[in-house]
């Protein structure tokens, strides 16, 4: 059963708080401490989102006009991004995993709740100095220093912390990359953690000068005729529960590589689809299965505020946050879906 949230969303007392003075002056003493020449070697979760590829990538620019360390950005898995993220500024800082140094002189990890999202570039978590920088209630704590802040809308409100402590000003290209994973996380400003904060960080990220409608077409709507068709195929197919989550409602939906190999799409076109089905007024919790492989799907979980759909996740292996989380989940879709039912109560 699923501890319902306060309808106000989280409070102070109900999150973890964030960094403490301790942990910040560790961060930022361990950041200093990389000598002339030292080699900083950054990473962010496997399918990287705007708020993984802009909290990294900001970073790296950040740390570059400082000067004096060689930078390389890296992450797990399909090297392949959507083009929504392609070219964002300091994509020239990414390498291929297999091709990022295994013993840096200190290593960043950008909003990546466990270990288990770095894939096989976890274990240079463990070779290096390594700070964690996320947002995710259900970080683990693993890496050495622990820059987490639950409170924070996306990982990259804590990079713009970072950031100033180390004298780093904002310009139009750390900007951006910012501004993309501020608004990939809060969804454009509308989910409850868009504080005044939040909307101060943009102000200060719009005042270098980038152009929010041009990001925003590029990140958020732009789509090839195929997607919009096959998204029409898999909304089809949607099925309610109103009597799922102890009657707050269950919206749920599929999308196979069949799917996808009928309309000639790639699989991140599908990162989407829950943002059109989680509008069903009728269910409070909305999920889409992404099939992976034949026998495992990506599994992505919304909930108005009823349901605290990251201990579902957590409890079938994944992650993330109260109204938003994910888990890989193995079997049919049916199986995976009776799963989550069963957790739902
Ligand atoms: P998504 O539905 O992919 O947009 O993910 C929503 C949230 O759940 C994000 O904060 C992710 O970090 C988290 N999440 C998604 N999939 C997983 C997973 N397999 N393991 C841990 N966390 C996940
Ligand atoms: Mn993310
Ligand atoms: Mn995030």
């Amino acid at each position: 059963m699923i501890a319902a949230p306060s309808p106000a969303g989280p409070t102070a007392t109900d999150l973890p708080a964030g960094p403490t003075p301790g942990e910040w002056s560790s961060a930022v003493a361990a950041i200093e401490a990389v000598p002339t020449g030292g080699r900083v070697l950054l990473l962010c979760h496997v399918n990287p989102d705007g708020d993984a590829l802009g909290s990294m990538l900001g970073f790296g620019l950040g740390l570059r006009s400082l000067g004096g360390r060689s930078i390389q950005a890296t992450f797990p898995g399909s090297q392949d991004l959507p083009p929504s993220l392609q070219g964002m500024p300091g994509a020239e800082l990414l390498v291929p995993p297999d091709q990022s140094w295994t013993d840096p002189d200190l290593v960043l990890c950008f909003d990546v709740a466990a270990a288990s999202r770095l894939g096989p570039l976890a274990q240079r978590m463990d070779s290096s100095t390594a700070i964690v920088v996320d947002h995710h209630a259900s970080n683990t704590r693993f890496g050495g220093i622990h820059l987490v802040d639950p409170g924070a809308a996306a990982t990259s409100v804590v990079v713009d912390q970072l950031l100033g402590r180390l004298g780093v000003p904002l310009d139009e290209q750390i900007a951006e990359c910012l501004y993309i994973a501020l608004v990939t996380d809060t969804g454009s400003f509308r989910f409850d953690m868009t504080t005044p904060a939040v909307h101060e960080l943009a102000a200060r990220l719009l005042a270098t000068g980038i152009r929010p409608a041009e990001i925003s077409r590029r990140v958020f709507d732009s789509r090839p005729f195929g997607a919009v068709r096959l998204f029409g195929a898999v909304l089809q197919r949607s099925a309610l529960e109103p009597a799922a989550a102890g009657g707050r409602g269950l919206v749920w939906t599929y999308a196979t590589l069949a799917d996808l190999e009928t309309y000639g799409q790639p699989p991140y076109v599908l990162e989407a689809l829950i943002d059109s089905v989680r509008c069903t007024v009728e269910a409070d919790v909305s999920c889409v299965l992404k099939q992976v492989t034949p026998t495992s799907w990506a599994v992505s979980m919304r909930s108005k505020g009823g349901v605290d759909v990251s201990q579902v996740a957590v409890s079938l292996g994944g992650g993330g946050h109260r109204l938003a989380a994910g888990f890989t989940g193995a079997g049919s879709v049916e199986e995976i879906v009776a799963a989550i039912r069963a957790r739902l109560g």
